[in-house]
């Protein structure tokens, strides 16, 4: 990884943007960013992630680095990582007091940014984004909804109502605490909101893709949803389990009903072929229990490894010594 900074400023808002080959749109997006930049109440660093592009990104990165000294920061990634792992690159260089995340391709309009910092501001740790007139396919919009969908039943705790919009706002600690989990694979809205304190979610406006194409081809959204699925939740793990249940179940049920059926009438059965049925759905119900109990502990060794850390203490609340604390007035004038 190669960092372009020009200037050592300490800045309050730091704006982590990944890059991947977005030649086209990144003229108007670096034009755009300055010019919302500038009108902020807080100093800022726009840190621009190339996620191995194979474009022009990078050299137009490193000219708007050399232009704006004071506001740009380029990181350059050795090879594509994919969207998130930029993300964090960018996590790791920003020094804000907050971040703000946003896409390259300008479908989050960066006139936006004044808003979510305006809630930041206000003492929130995440800021989501909820996309009003979202700009894509109908594909994307009901893939959106089902991922939102699955997100909002799988996690536990606080959730967002837009997962899929990259503009969201994020204070300090929760930047800290998502960089302290060791896992791959981080899909960062939901670690931030588990380890954030207050959250608010704000509408936001929606541009079409300003160039170029989306970087997720089908394929690529499938295994992000498996990705998604396998990575917040052990549930289709349990799901193996009760089905083992249903089926053997089913079987005992239905050997119950072979048995009557034939004592009543004997040449009913087909010689002995349905007790042969009951007893093989019997045995595929145990069949499921046994994987799906196998299962419960490679997701306990997954849960390990992922290294999450378990809680964050955000203050330490103590009291006044004893002695100071029962000070008579008088003792305390006198002192
Ligand atoms: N992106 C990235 N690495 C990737 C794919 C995408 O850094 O491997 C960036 C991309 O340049 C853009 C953002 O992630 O800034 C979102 O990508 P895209 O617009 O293609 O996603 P969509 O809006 O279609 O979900
Ligand atoms: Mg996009």
């Amino acid at each position: 990884m190669c960092i372009i900074r020009l200037t050592d400023d300490q800045p309050d808002l730091s704006i982590v943007i990944p890059v991947y080959n977005e030649e086209e749109s990144l003229p108007e997006l670096i034009r755009r960013t300055e010019l919302a930049c500038r009108g902020l109440s807080v100093k800022a660093e726009v840190i621009l992630v190339d996620d191995g592009s194979s474009d022009h990104s990078m050299e137009i990165i490193h000219d708007a680095v050399q232009r704006f000294p004071q506001l740009f920061v380029g990181v350059v990634l050795s090879t594509n990582f994919g969207q998130h792992a930029a993300v964090m690159a960018g996590f790791q260089q920003s020094r804000g007091k907050f971040v703000i995340t946003m896409d390259a391709d300008l479908q989050n309009p960066p006139e936006e940014i004044p808003r979510v910092l305006d809630m930041l501001l206000q003492g929130y740790d995440v800021v989501g984004t909820i996309r009003q007139r979202r700009q894509d396919s109908t594909f994307r919009l009901w893939g959106s909804h089902l991922v939102n969908l699955m997100v909002r039943q799988l996690c536990h705790g606080r959730t967002m109502t837009d997962y899929g919009c990259m503009l969201r706002g994020y204070s300090r600690k929760v930047v800290d605490a998502v960089l302290q989990c060791g896992e791959n694979g981080k899909f960062i809205p939901i670690l931030a909101m588990s380890y954030a304190r207050r959250t608010v979610e704000i509408t936001v406006s929606h541009a079409e893709r300003m160039a170029g194409k989306s970087k997720y081809s089908c394929l690529k959204l499938i295994s992000l949803l498996f990705d998604l699925l396998t990575g917040t939740s052990n549930f289709p793990l349990r799901l193996m389990t009760f089905s083992g249940f249903f089926i053997a179940l089913f079987g005992v049920l239905f050997g119950l009903v072979v048995f009557v059926i034939s004592q009543i009438d004997k040449s009913w059965g087909a010689e002995g072929v349905f007790a042969l049925f009951a007893i093989a759905f019997v045995l595929m119900g145990c069949q499921f229990i046994g994987l799906g109990l196998l299962g419960e502990y490679v997701g306990k060794i997954h849960h390990n490894t992922r290294q999450r850390p378990q809680f964050f203490v955000e203050q330490v609340i103590v009291g006044q010594p004893q002695a100071a604390a029962e000070e008579t007035p008088e003792q305390k004038l006198a002192g």
